[in-house]
């Protein structure tokens, strides 16, 4: 089966970005004209529009997105190779030693793995497998077997319950894929202990792109009274705990989250006295705060996805804007901002000006130290900067 482009739209594939839009099509051949759903998630071929192969794709009838390459070269795509996709996902895992810093990391991440729609987190014996696209829901079964034979872990649990699900035509999927996965349990992390729940924890249970930084907030905050704002199941607050803060206040929205962030407290170890947790809306609580006149020497940021788009940038950016600069209010003299974006819509350089706008209207100075991304089991194919989304900013109020 074969789709063929428009003239010059071409143009995204020459350059190995990995999505063909609806609008770029110009023609389907007959096969696939008369399948159309039933063809949902087959591989078809990219042709240009004087019949040259460009690619090789997986069909998506439903989604604006109607087409994700698998590959460039005219080769098979078969369980082969997707077995050369994974284990050269692992090799890249074992490249950077990962496995040093913690027995919990992603394994397998989308268009920058060369898997568009195929997500899949290790948590020490157990994998969590995300589909997201008609054809990652194609040849997931074959996944999940390769994912066995080449990591030797027998346990696969599914969490294909994100939202993007919907835009393929796709119903939430969750469950046991392989094995009997235990749905708690508890991983390391710079040698620091989680409780996780993969069944009904946020995403596929962790937040296991903020590792690094966590650490790096854990080597700031000796004697710092800290409040980390969404904090989940208190990340963030665990490391600047081990990391010897006075204190550490930590604020989410879901109840459940802050219960596992104080079993975290005990499962480390920690004296639960120098640990408080608030369940509330950390917009509100910012402001309450503020009137209260209370402050703080080290603030962490972390909230939810304000923009998947660049259509929601703008609306994004005002609620960055407030945050950041109510955080700005807060913080003691030479105090601590430790502020992220994990908003696909909004880039590294709008999220500083943002930040910057925030410090302006607070009338503070600040002087950024570090740059934060992404941890590198997150990994941006170069063809493919959407695959950027994670960025952060320590800065240092003046
Ligand atoms: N820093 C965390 C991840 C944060 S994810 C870690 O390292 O694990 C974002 C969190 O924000 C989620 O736990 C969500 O429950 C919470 N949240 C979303 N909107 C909120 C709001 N308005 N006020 C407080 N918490 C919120």
């Amino acid at each position: 089966m074969n789709i063929t482009l428009h003239p010059g739209r071409e143009k995204s594939l020459l350059r190995r970005h990995p999505w063909i839009f609806a609008s770029a099509i110009k023609s389907m051949d007959e096969t696939l004209r008369q399948a159309q759903g039933d063809a949902s998630g087959s591989t078809v071929d990219l042709l240009s529009s004087d019949g040259k192969f460009l690619a090789r794709a997986s069909y998506s009838p439903s989604s604006q997105i109607r087409a994700r390459v698998w590959t460039f070269t005219d080769e098979p795509v078969d369980k082969e190779f997707f077995r050369k996709k994974i284990r050269a996902a692992i090799e890249m895992r074992q490249r950077s030693n990962i496995e040093a810093r913690s027995d919990s990391y992603r394994l397998l991440h989308g268009e920058s793995d060369g898997t568009p729609g195929f997500v899949v987190d290790r948590y020490k014996d157990v994998l969590v497998l995300q589909s997201t696209t008609a054809g990652s829901e194609f040849w997931k079964e074959t996944v999940a077997d390769l994912l066995v034979e080449e990591t030797g872990i027998q346990n696969i649990y599914e969490r294909s319950d994100a939202d993007v699900r919907e835009l393929e035509g796709l119903k939430p999927i969750t469950g046991m894929l392989r094995g009997t996965p235990e749905t708690r349990l508890h991983i390391t992390e710079y040698g620091l202990r989680f409780f996780v729940d993969i069944a009904a924890g946020h995403k596929t249970g962790f937040y296991l792109d903020q590792r690094e930084n966590r650490h790096r907030v854990g080597e700031l905050a000796r004697g710092l009274d800290v409040l980390n704002c969404f904090c989940y199941t208190g990340g963030f607050s665990i490391h600047a705990l081990v990391g010897g803060a006075k204190s550490v206040l930590s604020i989410d929205s879901s109840a459940d989250a802050l219960a596992l962030g104080r079993e975290n407290v005990d499962i480390n170890e920690l004296e639960s006295q120098r640990a408080e947790w608030m369940e509330g809306d950390v917009f509100q609580l910012l402001r309450k705060f503020r009137d209260e006149n209370r402050s703080f020497d080290m603030i962490i940021l972390d909230p939810p996805k304000f923009a998947p788009t660049a259509a929601h940038a703008e609306k994004a950016s005002r609620a960055y804007k407030d945050i950041n600069l109510l955080a700005f209010k807060l913080l003691r003299h030479g105090g601590i901002l430790v502020t992220f974006s994990c908003s696909g819509g909004v880039d590294a350089a709008l999220f500083q000006k943002i930040v910057a706008s925030a410090a302006l209207d607070a009338n503070v100075d600040a002087t950024i130290i570090e740059h934060l991304s992404q941890g590198s089991d997150h990994p941006v194919s170069l063809h493919f900067p959407e695959g950027t989304y994670l960025k952060g900013l320590i800065c240092v109020k003046g």
